[in-house]
């Protein structure tokens, strides 16, 4: 299950509209191994693309020598499908390197008048399996507990 706060959500969707029709895509960093998605980093898609996303090279790299340094992993990866269903397409399952992430799918297909509902749906894309899982909007994620 992908549990993630309010904030964080709206974020991600007000991105998914502010680029549609072009796919929006970025990546929600948090500390390693907490499953916690709590830094909203908005990428550029570099395919420029309503079909498409593709992250810039060096703005991924640059990101992932940002998060190593504060001992963050990249917990959601996110982009939208401004057209067809909030799925994973064949390319999306092709490009998803992180077997721990949260791969979130946004759906802007029913925002062209820019009041239409949006789609917000998870998946884990393990070897090429994809398995959607269960979202949880909470008003604020729990303070870390230490153990
Ligand atoms: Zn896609």
């Amino acid at each position: 299950m992908l549990t993630i706060d309010q904030a964080t959500y709206d974020r991600i969707v007000a991105h998914a509209k502010r680029d549609h029709p072009d796919e929006a895509c970025g990546i929600v960093a948090g500390p390693e191994g907490s499953d916690r998605a709590e830094r909203v980093v908005e990428m550029v898609n570099a395919a420029g693309s309503p079909t498409f996303y593709e992250f810039d090279s060096t703005e991924l790299l640059a990101l992932y020598k940002d998060m190593w340094s504060r001992d963050e992993e990249p917990v959601v990866v996110y982009h939208s499908h401004t057209a067809t269903e909030a799925y994973p397409s064949r390319t999306d399952i092709g490009l998803a390197s992180e077997p721990a992430a949260h791969y979130v799918l946004v759906g802007t297909r029913e925002h062209g008048n820019n009041e239409g509902p949006v789609e917000f749906r998870s998946f884990r894309i393990v070897d090429g399996e994809v398995t959607e899982e269960e979202v949880s909007v909470v008003p604020h994620l729990l303070p870390l507990t230490k153990e």
